[in-house]
């Protein structure tokens, strides 16, 4: 693994992520190496190699972040994992959050269970919430990254703790993740799901090639904005109904075209709320 120590110009950056503002990587690249990731464009800026086999890490992001406070929710990470392996050693994560004006809203994302680590900082924050993807693929998609048991129990150890806990179940693959084993599994100590389909567009070559291989019919879906819409608005929907959890959201995006927004109300009547 390739580590870039490097000093960063600033820390916050705006984001069109949903019900976020702002977003804050101390890292770039990502350990975990998921297949699908859609991260990896930034090896079109960074010539370090392929994705998953390099971490930029911005030493100064502890330094810089101090007495520093924005308005709007602040997501952490959207091109890395803030809880990648490295973490371990660097403590960047650890010392911007310490380090972070506790009245920022923050929002973290991991697939790892080092977030337990930092239960303490994370617990000074005003208003944090705290998610772990469950996508519940296998080592084939996600080769480095805790697995799916490790990430479930820190789900149930960080809401046991008092924390907001969300699982945010992406990528669905149409008829191949088990949505309802997931939600099963979660949904004693979950808060609320945020849920993704997979974006074709964004997975790159190889991720389509293993789909090809081992989901075709679901690619077909993915592949086609009508079957997909088809498969939101009558599979994922009636699954959802059944499962009667709370979703703050479901995001999809369209082969063809722009990423669209759909969100779930109580009543269980979807409707997009933005086009982006
Ligand atoms: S954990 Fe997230 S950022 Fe890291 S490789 Fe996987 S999808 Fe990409």
């Amino acid at each position: 693994m390739k580590v870039v120590r490097r000093a960063a110009k600033r820390i916050f950056t705006k984001t069109k992520i949903p019900r976020a503002s702002y977003v804050i990587n101390q890292y770039v690249g990502c350990e975990h190496a998921c297949v699908y990731c859609y991260a990896k464009f930034m090896c079109r800026w960074k010539s370090y190699g392929a994705w998953g086999s390099w971490v930029e890490a911005k030493v100064n992001a502890p330094t810089l972040i101090k007495g520093k406070y924005v308005r709007g929710r602040v997501y952490m990470s959207s091109v890395s994992d803030p809880y990648q392996p490295i973490e371990r050693k660097l403590l960047l994560t650890r010392r911007v959050l310490a380090n972070m004006h506790k009245g920022v809203r923050l929002s973290v994302l991991t697939k790892s269970d080092l977030i337990l680590r930092d239960l303490d900082v994370l617990s000074e924050f005003k208003d944090v919430e705290v998610g772990l993807t469950v996508s519940g693929l296998d080592r084939k998609f996600e080769p480095y990254a805790a697995t799916h048991e490790q990430r479930v129990a820190a789900l149930k150890t960080l809401s046991e703790n008092e924390m907001r806990v969300y699982a945010f179940i992406s990528p669905i693959i149409p008829h191949f993740t088990d949505i309802e084993a997931v939600v099963r599994e979660t949904k004693n100590f979950v808060d609320y799901y945020w849920l993704e389909l997979l974006n074709l567009q964004a997975c790159g070559t190889k991720c389509v090639r293993l789909l090809e291989s081992v989901a075709p019919e679901s690619l077909k879906i993915l592949s086609n904005e009508t079957l997909l819409k088809n498969y939101v608005r009558d599979d994922l929907k009636k699954i959802l109904e059944k499962m009667n959890v709370a979703i703050r959201g479901i995001v999809v995006h369209p082969a063809a075209s722009k990423r669209r927004w759909i969100v779930i109300r109580r009543d269980g009547v979807m409707r997009p709320i933005s086009f982006v």
